[in-house]
């Protein structure tokens, strides 16, 4: 009886954690999917086209919108982001949750589209730990974090419109409390599968 998977919106300002939270979430949840973007924005050192994103141009971009190929999209610090619409139906049919890390106007987005969503939004223990997690990672150059950090605020002013709000203080803790989310909602989901219906 496992039921389609849920559909989960995960944000958070950049340098929230987003990434590290997921990734450590993932090597312990086998069920879990994650969906790869589209972006106009170039690759850093070290991402690979088709598994961190689909690195396209504009006009590419521009295309596939057009042509209602994505579920969102959004434009971020000078950059458009898009969450190809295909494979998310297939995955959650089969069972498996599937996680969107997507920024605030496609959370939006994805809310109204689907109501029925899962959403999370991760938050630093501050915006001096932020700009700290920024700098320190050191793939951004100072402009680009000049212009995360100018977003972050208006981002975080748009967690008390998310379901949970995980604070990523202890990244141990944090992964902890996602995986906590998504097993509870797995268990609320039970209520609209056609499970009930077919036992009467
Ligand atoms: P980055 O450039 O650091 O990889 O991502 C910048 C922001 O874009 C992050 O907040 C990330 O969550 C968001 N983002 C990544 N993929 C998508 C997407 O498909 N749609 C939207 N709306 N935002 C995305």
């Amino acid at each position: 009886m496992s039921g389609k998977g849920l559909l989960v919106v995960l944000s958070g300002p950049s340098g929230a954690g987003k990434d590290t939270v997921l990734k450590s979430l993932m090597q312990n949840e086998p069920g879990v999917r994650l969906s790869v973007s589209a972006t106009t924005r170039a690759p850093r050192e070290g991402e690979e086209d088709g598994k961190d994103y689909f690195f396209l141009s504009c006009p590419r971009f521009k295309e596939l919108v057009e042509n209602g190929k994505m579920l969102e999209h959004a434009e971020y610090c000078g950059n458009f982001y898009g969450t190809p619409s295909e494979p998310i139906e297939a995955w959650q049919a089969e069972g498996c949750d599937v996680i969107l890390e997507i920024e605030v106007q496609g959370g939006a987005q994805i809310k109204t589209k689907r109501p029925d969503c899962v959403s999370i939004f991760i938050l630093p223990p501050s915006l001096e730990v932020l700009e700290k997690r920024l700098r320190r990672r050191g793939t951004d150059a100072e402009e680009a974090i000049q212009k995360r950090l100018a977003a972050a605020k208006s981002e975080i002013a748009q967690a008390m419109h998310y379901d949970y709000v995980v604070v990523n203080d202890d990244l141990e803790s944090a992964v902890e409390q996602v995986a906590e989310i998504l097993r509870t909602e797995k268990l609320k989901s039970i209520r609209n599968q056609d499970f009930i219906e077919r036992m009467l």
